[in-house]
């Protein structure tokens, strides 16, 4: 038993080796990856679930790593967060997202709308709302190209202070989404308090909505609640027809998922724009 033990031991601190040494790793590349831009931003389409048509874009943030390959955001954004690279990488994805934008109106693709997530971090960020519009601002892109999404838990941290920010982004005319809504703990008098245009339902009740009758009425209720507070509701997650189908039969205005599109690199999402989606 004892041997065994040593084993464990053993093999136990192997594995924190390899975390702590992929940690340090991953840590020291990404100051890297801002320098040599190592940083892709995928696209992902949002549809008007009626008609199919996509009505906006959502920015989502990979790294092409040289070693590793192409990292979601779940191996590294909450390691830049505790290191403070958040900030630089935030305004590296605000700048970027508006040059695309000013590069597809230059294509004829019109005025594109992107939505791009913001990290708790950035909302606490002295002077965020001076960064955006200087962004905005250096594109030559108008503030109702750009939505930003902060989720519910971020905001409902430290509710006074994020009403305040929020309503200063929407005074310069950009959307407010709150995303993964459903899995924090806002209330009503909450929701009206904020400046906010867009409630984004979180997908695990959407991937659920077949199968479990508490998600399907917790996707309902969201539903109905946000429009009778005159927000957009946008399904997050969906994979499925029948998915597609329950949030049709219950007025969700936009569809987000698998099952129109993937985030696609902005090739792939210049040709949507252009062609539309495969249906
Ligand atoms: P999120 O904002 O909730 O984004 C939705 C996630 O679900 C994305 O994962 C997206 O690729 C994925 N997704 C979209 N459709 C489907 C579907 O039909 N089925 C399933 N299973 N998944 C789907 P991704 O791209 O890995 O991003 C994960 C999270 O990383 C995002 O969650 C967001 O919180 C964060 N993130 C992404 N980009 C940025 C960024 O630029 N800045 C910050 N601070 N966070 C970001
Ligand atoms: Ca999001
Ligand atoms: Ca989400
Ligand atoms: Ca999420």
């Amino acid at each position: 038993a004892k041997a065994q033990g040593r084993n464990n031991f053993k093999v136990y601190n192997r594995a924190m080796d390899f975390d702590s040494e992929r940690r340090m790793i991953l840590e020291t590349g990404i100051r890297r990856a801002l320098e040599r831009d190592e940083f892709r931003i995928h696209y992902q389409p949002k549809v008007d679930a009626s008609t199919g048509e996509v009505t906006s874009l959502e920015a989502l943030l990979r790294w092409q790593h040289p070693d590793l390959g192409l990292l979601p955001p779940a191996d590294f954004i909450s390691l830049a967060e505790e290191t403070g690279l958040i900030f630089s990488i935030g305004e590296w994805v605000l700048r970027q997202v508006c040059h695309q934008v000013r590069e597809w109106a230059d294509l004829g693709l019109g005025d594109v709308r992107v939505a791009v997530n913001l990290s708790g971090y950035q909302l606490q960020q002295q002077n965020l709302v001076g960064q955006i519009s200087q962004a905005l601002e250096d594109a030559g892109v108008s503030p109702e190209c750009l939505e930003l999404e902060v989720t519910e838990t971020v905001v409902m941290q430290n509710p006074d202070f994020a009403v305040a920010i929020l309503r200063q982004l929407k005074e310069l005319g950009i959307c407010i989404s709150i995303d993964d809504f459903g899995t924090g703990y806002s209330s009503l008098s909450h929701l009206r308090r904020f400046s906010i245009n867009t409630l984004k339902i979180d997908k695990s009740f959407v991937q659920e909505v077949e199968r479990n009758a508490t998600d399907a009425a917790i996707t309902q209720a969201i539903i109905a609640m946000g429009k009778s507070l005159d927000l957009k509701i946008v399904a997050e997650g969906v994979e499925t027809e029948g998915q597609l189908e329950f949030l049709r039969g219950h007025d969700c205005h936009e569809i987000q998922g698998y099952l129109f599109s993937q985030p696609v690199a902005v090739d792939k999402v210049t040709e949507i724009l252009r062609n539309g989606l495969d249906l």
